[in-house]
């Protein structure tokens, strides 16, 4: 089979592989439409996992099942399938704790990190039954690309803020999975919406999803621009998902005491993350900070892909580069890294 892989770090291309194996609990699928997400980017051109050697990149996709291993009960060929980036391994102990995306630190995710990613004409789903959900026939492959990971990662970022009802609420980063925590937050009841971020596609998807006053980081710091805006008060709850190390000590300074802020940003750089004293209330401030790898499985992605089905979140605003065919795989990917003003998210659709 073809495949899109990262030979080395910065260097990627087309391969043949032979097509994986189907374990007894598993399942063979072929893409139906693919994403491209930011973490490709990373991953590629910043080495963030490491080095990989003609490993298949990408981790976003819907599907159509292929095979399934003799154990799996609820999935047969045919079935049309929403795939979560994150893949747990639902029998690990790190499971049965309520944390089943670190069944080793962050080894739910699978997809183009341990194994061959869905840039593929066929990948391998572990754990079928505890993975998979099937596709709502009212949702394209386009949209159903990003139940995958924007809407899980973004809609954890609110999840760890824990976002109440007439909440003020700081989101950080409005691409595609801050903008699905401007929708998460939204949906949570919050009052006041503040979103971080630039580029106009995002600004105007923003206000769409719910985000009522916008500060930009080119303006200086965040928590002045913040601080002004609430009359000294600051905020209840931050979704991080944008920036860098040094965003969380604006968050911190943004936080009213008994705050709590939601991180779902990779952090690339930088050994430690500050956190300024004296508005941490001199270590007794109730300020927390949580931050998470998203939430993978079925009964999630059921419920998301519900949400999406039901016309009570519309994903559509995000593809705003839909390409068709494999051919045009690369251009998306580069598209994805360089970020021109008006991309919020590439997708190549298969087959309809
Ligand atoms: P984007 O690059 O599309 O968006 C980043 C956002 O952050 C943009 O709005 C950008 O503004 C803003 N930003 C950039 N620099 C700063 C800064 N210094 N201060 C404040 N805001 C800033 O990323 P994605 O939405 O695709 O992904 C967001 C993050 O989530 C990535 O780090 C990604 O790796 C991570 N991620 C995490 C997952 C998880 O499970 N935890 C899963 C998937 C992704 P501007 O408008 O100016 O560009
Ligand atoms: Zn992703």
């Amino acid at each position: 089979m073809k495949g899109y892989a990262m030979l080395k770090i910065g260097e990627s291309g087309w391969i043949e592989k032979d097509r994986p194996a189907c374990g007894p609990m598993d399942a063979i699928c072929k893409p139906l439409a693919v994403a491209i997400c930011t973490s490709d980017v990373h991953t590629l051109w910043e080495g963030a996992i490491g080095d990989r050697h003609n490993m298949i990149l990408g981790h976003e996709c819907c599907a159509e099942v292929v095979e399934v291993g003799s154990m799996v009960k609820d999935f047969k060929p045919g079935d049309r399938v929403l795939v979560p980036a994150i893949t747990p391994d639902w029998n690990s102990l790190e499971a049965q704790a309520g944390f089943s995306m670190h069944s080793g630190m962050l080894a739910g995710w699978k997809f183009s990190n341990f194994k061959d990613g869905v840039f593929s004409e066929y990948f391998h789903v572990n754990d079928a039954d505890g993975n998979l959900a099937l596709l709502p026939s009212n949702i394209s492959p386009t949209d159903a690309c990003m139940l995958s990971d924007m809407v899980p990662t973004g809609f954890h970022g609110v999840e760890l803020a824990d976002v109440q009802f007439g909440d003020t609420v700081l989101v950080v980063g409005i691409g595609p999975v801050g903008l699905m925590s401007v929708a998460g937050t939204n949906m949570r009841g919050a009052s006041r919406i503040i979103a971080v971020g630039t580029r106009p596609v995002c600004v105007e998807a923003a206000k769409k999803y719910g985000a009522t006053d916008f500060v930009s980081y080119k303006n200086g710091p965040i928590w002045k621009q913040v601080m002004d805006m609430t009359d000294g008060k600051g905020v209840d709850k931050v979704v991080i998902a944008g920036g860098g190390v040094e965003t969380f000590a604006e968050a911190v300074k943004c936080l009213k005491p008994g705050g709590k802020i939601g991180n779902v940003n990779y952090l690339g750089s930088g050994d430690t993350i500050d956190i300024p004293r004296t508005e941490w209330g001199v270590g007794m401030g109730h300020k927390q900070i949580n931050g998470g790898l998203m939430p993978g499985g079925r009964l999630r992605m059921e419920k998301l892909g519900a949400l999406v089905s039901a016309g009570k979140l519309d994903v559509s605003p995000l593809s705003t580069h839909v390409f068709k065919g494999w051919d045009h795989l690369e251009e998306a990917l580069f598209l994805m890294r360089d970020k021109p003003a008006d991309l919020i998210k590439p997708v190549v659709v298969i087959e309809e």
